[in-house]
């Protein structure tokens, strides 16, 4: 495998690694600590071009690659994950969806928006009783001719307050299983439609989660995407894309955790010498460095996987589950070089430990990925 960036991926990735070091650093202890949403910086990075990469210029997209857009996650991940989930969800799940499955229409209408950055979407799976088990979607949207009635409560949905459009899987036919699910695209604005408290996390604190309901919601049959039926796969196959983006996530805030506990031993002394000359500190950061280029490689692969349209279910699989992995345990290592110093906030160490847990939780946990991966290998 050949990973060798072109002129135009390093430009992409510089110009990440300016934003998140200019923009993003200034104010990323204070807003995790307010779980203030950064809506001016999501404004600057729609300008940038980083709310829509893999959308075609044709409809308001960076038309770039999958690489570009893990290459653009890991840097803004590095410092702010509650800025760059935002960027994976309206990039790999709610733009790629709509591109890949949407109408003409639907492109017309909300693509163009979307990818620009002028508005921000939400991508609408979880539910109470309907995590891992997707299956068990208890949202249904009864046909009632030309138009859908949606009833039901979805849980954790990032951008839940601050999007206008939304990705929302529900069962139409319980009888067909997951066969009889559809995606509906609701806007917010839609009579029925409510949006709950913000939730209180552990991580990605400026992140904006929340449960929505939906009551008696009338949603245009011209706001299904795809056929009838299709809801379930397209969670599914927009999910398995979703999975290089959240991977990324975990590969940059392993790598920013890395970088500052790399600068930190080289910095602190104890002993009379700076901690990295004590062999078990550099050991430490070797194996840290190690892990972090391997999950670099499996992201990379991934993302490769899906430009050159090989099937990307096993490598973005292996890809969340191993960087994810990593960035747990590379932020724990970078708060323990830290010493005491790494345990209050303006380290900010702590902040991507915290950060780091949700990347083996969210777009399918750890467990489920294995259960991805041990499938696809032992299906031949
Ligand atoms: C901050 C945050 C943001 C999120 N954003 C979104 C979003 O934008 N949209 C959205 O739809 N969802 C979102 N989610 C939901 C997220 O995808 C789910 O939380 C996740 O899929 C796990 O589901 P669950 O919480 O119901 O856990 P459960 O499914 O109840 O799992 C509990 C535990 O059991 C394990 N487990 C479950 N089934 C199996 C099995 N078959 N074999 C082995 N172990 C198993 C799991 O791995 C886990 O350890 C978000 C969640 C959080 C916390």
């Amino acid at each position: 495998m050949d990973f060798t960036l072109s002129e135009e991926q390093l430009m992409i990735q510089q110009a990440a690694k300016d934003f998140a070091q200019n923009e993003l650093l200034s104010g990323v202890i204070e807003r995790d600590d307010a779980q203030k949403f950064p809506s001016e910086l999501v404004r600057k990075m729609g300008e940038l071009g980083f709310m829509g990469m893999m959308v075609d210029e044709k409809y308001g997209g960076s038309g770039l690659g999958t690489l570009s857009y893990v290459l653009a996650m890991e840097e803004l991940s590095k410092i702010d994950a509650s800025a760059s989930v935002m960027v994976s969800v309206n990039n790999s799940l709610v733009c790629w969806g709509l591109e890949t499955y949407g109408t003409e229409e639907q492109k017309q209408k909300y693509l163009t928006r979307l990818a620009s950055g002028e508005i921000i979407g939400a991508f609408c799976l979880s539910e109470p009783e309907a995590g891992s088990d997707a299956t068990s979607q208890k949202t249904t949207a009864i046909d009632k001719g030309d138009h859908y009635i949606l009833n039901g409560t979805k849980n954790w949905i990032t951008n839940g307050n601050q999007a206008e459009v939304y990705l929302v899987i529900a069962q139409t036919d319980r009888e067909k299983g997951h066969h009889g699910i559809n995606a509906l695209i609701v806007e917010k604005n839609m009579e029925g439609f409510d949006i709950g408290p913000k939730e209180n996390k552990l991580g990605i604190r400026g992140s904006d989660t929340h449960s929505l309901m939906f009551n008696d919601v009338k949603v245009p049959k011209k706001n299904r995407i795809g056929d009838d039926g299709f809801g379930f796969k397209f969670a599914m196959k927009t999910l398995a894309g979703g999975r290089i983006g959240i991977a990324a996530q975990a590969l940059g805030i392993a790598a920013g955790a890395y970088e500052l506990a790399l600068k930190y031993s080289k910095e602190r002394k104890a002993f009379g010498t700076e901690i990295a000359n004590h062999q078990v500190i550099a050991f430490k950061l070797a194996d840290m460095h190690t892990k972090i280029q391997a999950a670099r490689h499996l992201v990379y692969q991934a993302a490769c996987d899906k430009d050159a349209g090989n099937d990307y279910t096993l490598s973005g699989a292996m890809a969340k589950l191993y960087a994810s992995e990593v960035a747990m345990e590379t932020a724990v290592e970078a708060v323990q070089i830290h010493g005491g110093n790494g345990y209050v906030k303006d380290y900010h160490v702590e902040r991507l430990m915290r950060d780091a847990k949700i990347t083996q939780i969210y777009e399918g946990t750890s467990e489920i990925q294995k259960i991805v991966i041990s499938r696809s290998i032992l299906k031949d």
